[in-house]
């Protein structure tokens, strides 16, 4: 590899449906903003359909003046999926059946219940000299293989939930901590709830400038904001104490938002295995979540040990019979008050015994709103058991701005997993 196009890429978006309009291409935005923070700066994007001889041309296209090609795309067992076959042109190898993947594509089948079809032997083809990529999340691996002209080509697979978790799980520790500019690079990822982005910017400040070191980068997926930092340095060690000190950093800023270190599975799966760990049994009496909330920790596996129900109380005669909340406040206050939220929390700890609860009682609109609760106004109650078996309730009011009801709900949801997890914390301890 020539040493000036060291750190540079090309990505190629390979798909009929990128092309026509009918689905945007969200690979390579992903795919850039990652790689910025591997040390790796893109040079052009080509998106094509799927033509053997025009993945062929970009692959050769985007090889040229880079260390790296990276293609996404068409590696499906269809006759339309000829990314491989473009692939292997663009290098002047063959194709050949790589029996691991070949074996691997038949036991994912054999576990899906599924039977395995001659087509799929199409996705376990190589070109030659080609190393595997495999793909935990989906049938066809991906490979690297190296052009003759001295770029490493990567494919990766199409649906974006592939391609990320492929890219985190196979390349993203090789990519991070390959010497582009004779430094060690290390990454340190911390995740914050509840946070959003421009406050986090506006918080850190300097620490995000693109040539500052730790480099910070940050996305936000359902309410979850990761910061991964990358630190730079002469040696892996002192490149690590950079990235680290960084995250701790954000941590200090941020206590009441942060989670953890990286997500794998989102924020219903990490409050789920916290709960389990903790051995804190819980439940919880939703209103606008609708079950959001109970659906999002049972992410998490071995649930049962520590959840026997949930309720989820819309109208308000189901809030009165199954939680006891008295009519009278309901009257008096309204569904979404501080009353009521702390009455469901109430009557669902005592008809359930657990431990913990948390209610949520909001209005997520469009209508509904009105004067002193309007929409985005979100009622949450927690009770906790102590130790003795009396039970302290309490509450606290969130406004959301009216940003629609679906982003209202997931936001109150990711609050009330967030306000389970301190209820579990504490009541771990007492
Ligand atoms: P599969 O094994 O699922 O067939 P594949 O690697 O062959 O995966 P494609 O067949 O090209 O991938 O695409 C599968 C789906 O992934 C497409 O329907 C499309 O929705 C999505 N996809 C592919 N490429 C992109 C992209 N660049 N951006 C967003 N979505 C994409």
């Amino acid at each position: 590899m020539n040493a000036r196009f060291a750190g540079i890429c090309g990505i190629v978006a390979v798909g009929d449906e990128l092309l026509a309009g009918a689905h945007p291409d969200l690979n390579s935005p992903w795919l850039a903003a990652r790689l910025g923070e591997c040390g790796i700066r893109v040079q052009r994007v080509l998106v094509v359909g799927d033509d053997e001889a025009d993945i062929a041309a970009a692959v050769r296209e985007a090889s040229s003046g880079a260390e790296f090609v990276f293609v996404s795309g068409g590696l499906g067992p269809t006759l339309d999926d000829v990314t491989r076959h473009g692939v292997a042109r663009a290098l002047g190898a063959e194709l050949c059946v790589d029996e691991v993947s070949w074996r691997e594509i038949q036991s994912y089948f054999e576990r899906a219940g599924r039977p395995v079809t001659p087509s799929n032997k199409r996705q376990a083809l190589l070109p030659e000299g080609a190393t595997r990529i495999p793909n935990d999340f989906g049938t066809a691996p991906g490979f690297r293989a190296e052009h003759p002209e001295g770029a490493t080509v990567v494919v990766l697979p199409g649906p974006p939930r592939e391609l990320q978790g492929v890219f985190e799980a196979e390349l993203a520790a090789w990519l991070a901590a390959r010497p582009t500019d004779g430094l060690a690079r290390a990454v340190a990822v911390a995740t914050f709830v509840d946070l959003p982005e421009s406050r986090f910017a506006d918080v850190v400040g300097a620490w995000m400038d693109r040539d500052a070191n730790p480099l910070v980068g940050v996305t936000v997926k359902e309410g979850i904001l990761t910061a991964r930092c990358v630190g730079r340095a002469e040696t892996m060690g002192e490149a690590r104490s950079l990235a680290e000190s960084r995250a701790n950093g954000l941590v200090e800023l941020f206590p009441e938002h942060y989670l953890g270190g990286e997500l794998e599975h989102g924020l219903g799966h990490f409050v789920g295995t916290e709960l389990c760990r903790l051995g804190v049994p819980f439940t919880l009496a939703e209103s606008c979540t609708g079950g959001l909330v109970a659906s999002a920790v049972m992410d998490a596996p071995g649930l049962s040990a520590v959840l026997s129900t949930t309720f989820v109380t819309y109208a308000d005669a189901a809030k009165i019979e199954l939680l006891g909340v008295s009519p009278e406040v309901i009257a008096r206050e309204g569904a979404v008050s501080e009353a009521c939220v702390r009455a469901m929390a109430l009557g669902a700890i005592e008809r359930t015994g657990a431990r913990i609860a948390v209610s949520i009682s909001g209005i997520a609109g469009p209508g509904g709103g009105r004067e002193g609760k309007p929409v985005g106004l979100v009622w949450f109650g927690v009770a906790i058991r102590g130790p003795e078996g009396s039970i302290e309730t309490r509450a606290s009011e969130r406004r959301w701005a009216p940003s629609g009801r679906r982003r209202i709900r997931r936001s109150a949801a990711n609050r009330a997993l967030m306000l389970l997890l301190e209820a579990a914390r504490e009541a771990a301890t007492s």
